[in-house]
């Protein structure tokens, strides 16, 4: 008897949470199954209380086709830790927000203590629910194997630790780890196109960031970096040193840090943060202005590249700087400018519209995929 592995399951119930299928038939036509074949895994869905059915659809002759829903069959738990705070979530099984909560945390006290206080709030949030999963989002690269940050970076204490498994530990369910940027790129796509076509979402904000995604899927690359585009090397940048140990990268010249700190040697020696650098160019200071649409040309020119080789259906753009319709516009041109018309025919480059929730949504995405399953 043909059977289905519990990666189709796990799209089965992707598919329902996405409302891309709505009925046995639509899942089968969407996997390429016969329905015989799909029937018995909603079965189990069904009887594991996973999936309910919720009335009779339209039917194209013949029966009406059972519609399916998510089941209100318990709760994700979610949260994105930043430097000074954590935003925590709890999600219908859909991804909806049930909850939400944000917490002061710093990451230096080290992952056990950090982890401890948004355990505390998780255990605020599963009082008389059931919990079926748990999503993280980590501001670094992390090893998916393992659940752990894999570089030292600005996180002493937080490389190598198992993230994954201390809370599965403590919380008694599965837990998915993954780098901030690729959990808003997955909320905001999954948002927009559900589990098809291909997009890029970059957050530009004090530092710059970006997570790819394949036919609805994040593309980590062989080592998880898939993605830094901050590091890219920018023609006439000139030599500022980076993080990273280059000079001229894209980092020195775009990022809401960079700009702060050319404000500064433009004698705006008060100017200390990324907002403070958009509000001048919101009251139309010069300085500011055309500091803000050169970092939008040179992101623009670092994308480029990589839209004329990937061909995403969208660029979505999160962050802080997002938010500058001057930025914005200054990307869009130098993309278009810079790119192959065949690859910027449909191409749509606009602000994110899960602002500050895509990486809570992105993480219920990935929570809901590490879900146990009924064996069937
Ligand atoms: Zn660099």
């Amino acid at each position: 008897m043909p059977n289905l592995d519990d990666a189709s399951t796990r799209r089965i119930l992707e598919l329902v949470a996405d409302g891309a299928a709505r009925s046995r038939g639509e899942l089968a036509e969407r996997l390429g199954v016969a329905a015989s074949t799909i029937g018995l895994r909603v079965q189990s869905l069904l009887d594991a209380g996973l999936l309910r059915e919720a009335g009779d659809g339209t039917s194209r002759g013949g029966r009406r086709p059972r519609i399916l829903t998510l089941a209100d069959a318990g709760s994700l738990l979610t949260a994105d830790l930043g430097g000074g705070h954590a935003r925590i979530g709890r999600h219908s099984l859909s991804g909806g927000i049930e909850r939400i909560e944000t917490i002061a945390i710093d990451l230096s006290q080290g992952p056990t203590a950090t982890l401890e206080k948004v355990s505390r709030v998780f255990d605020r949030f599963s009082e008389s629910v059931r919990i079926r999963a748990i999503g993280i989002g980590l501001p670094g690269p992390v090893d998916i194997d393992t659940g752990s940050v894999d570089q030292p970076s600005r996180m002493p204490g937080w490389p190598g630790f198992p993230v994954g498994e201390h809370l599965r530990n403590r919380h008694s369910v599965p837990v998915a780890v993954d780098n901030d940027a690729n959990l808003a790129a997955l909320g905001e796509h999954r948002s927009q196109f559900g589990d098809a076509r291909h997009s890029i979402t970059v957050k530009a904000g004090t530092a710059i960031g970006s997570g790819i995604i394949v036919d609805g899927r994040i593309h980590r690359g062989a080592t998880g970096a898939a993605g830094d585009i901050t590091h890219t090397r920018i023609d006439g940048s000139g030599d500022i040193p980076c993080s990273c140990g280059n000079t001229g990268c894209l980092e020195t010249v775009a990022s809401g840090a960079s700009l702060v700190r050319q404000m500064q040697e433009r004698g705006y020696a008060d100017v200390r943060s990324t907002e403070e650098v958009l509000s001048l160019a919101r009251d139309a200071d010069p300085e500011a202005t055309t500091l803000v649409r050169t970092a939008g040309t040179h992101l623009g020119q670092a994308l480029s590249g990589v839209v004329n080789f990937f061909n995403p259906h969208a660029v979505f753009l999160t962050g802080s700087m997002s938010a500058s319709e001057p930025f914005l516009a200054a990307v869009r041109s130098r993309v278009y400018e810079a790119c192959h018309p065949l690859s910027t025919q449909t191409l749509r480059i606009e602000a994110a519209r899960t602002g500050a929730d895509a990486i809570l949504q992105g993480a219920a995405r990935l929570a809901l995929e590490a879900l146990d399953l009924p064996v069937g």
